[in-house]
């Protein structure tokens, strides 16, 4: 019931981190993956040939969320060179910290363009393509519900706003049999949240109640869960994966 043979999934932001483990996830499972990234063709090409070598089809687009035009040109891209599009995974995301009276609005703009808008965007081009039993899978974050802490005020609310969003979709596109969620990780062993030596990692930890960092495939396990048959009956629905950080 978690076969994805013969899907087509877009992951943004599927060069690093836990977008690189869902593309992975996904294709292990069947589905034929596209993923997008902004700086790193390096790494967007390792996974691609990670990919391949399951003998799945991949390929990697180069497109900065925080650019309207790219975001719908890159979805428009999957669906075409993959032949189709069911699965929508908006994972891509960035991370600006500080205390908010100093934020910038170059950090502004950049939070609301990456975390916000762009999955908006996304989701809007692929609405039209997606068939009955497609998906719409967001990546959040356990901050979007409590913030324990200064610093993370901005990142926090555009981790929100997707809330909302996930709820209304689901609505819109229930009739249609296409299901919308949120999967919010708590601390993710990844280049933006280090587990060893990062400024916040032994904090994180702490916040915890199993005491450790999870892996990127610990939230990929989730999205694939909810990408497959298996998950037909769960939209607007948010799923929490943070070791019991908000607990
Ligand atoms: P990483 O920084 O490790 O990886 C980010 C990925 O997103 C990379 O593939 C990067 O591409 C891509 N990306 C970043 N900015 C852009 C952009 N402007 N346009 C296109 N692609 C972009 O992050 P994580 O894997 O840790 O985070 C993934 C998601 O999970 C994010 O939405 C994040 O907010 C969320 N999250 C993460 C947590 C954690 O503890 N790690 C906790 C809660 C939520 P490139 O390689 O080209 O830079």
């Amino acid at each position: 019931a978690t076969d994805l043979t013969g899907k087509h999934a877009l992951v943004t932001g599927g060069s690093r981190g836990i977008g690189a483990a869902i593309a992975w996830a996904l294709a292990e499972r069947g589905a034929d993956v596209a993923i997008t990234y902004e700086r790193s063709a390096d790494h967007a090409a390792e996974v691609v040939t990670a990919i391949e070598k399951q003998g799945r089809r991949a390929f990697a687009i180069q497109a900065d969320s925080a650019d309207a035009a790219a975001v719908k040109r890159s979805v428009a891209n999957a669906a075409e060179h993959l032949n189709g599009l069911d699965i929508l995974v908006n994972n891509a995301g960035i991370a600006r910290g500080g205390d908010f009276v100093d934020m910038s609005l170059d950090d502004i703009d950049a939070l609301l363009n990456v975390n916000v808008r762009a999955p908006w965007l996304a989701s809007q081009a692929a609405i039209p393509l997606l068939p009955e039993g497609g998906r719409i899978i967001t990546i959040g974050s356990c901050l979007a519900e409590r913030v324990a802490v200064g610093g993370v005020t901005a990142y926090s609310a555009t981790k929100s706003a997707l809330l909302s969003f996930t709820r209304g979709l689901a609505r819109e596109l229930g009739p249609r049999g296409i299901t919308v969620n949120v999967v919010q990780p708590g601390p993710i062993d990844t280049d933006m949240n280090p587990a060893d030596n990062g400024d916040f990692s032994e904090m994180n930890r702490r916040m915890t109640a199993l005491g450790h960092y999870g892996k990127p495939a610990d939230i990929a396990a989730m999205v694939t869960f909810l990408a497959s048959p298996a998950g037909r009956f769960a939209t607007g629905g948010v799923f929490t994966v943070d070791g019991g950080t908000n607990a």
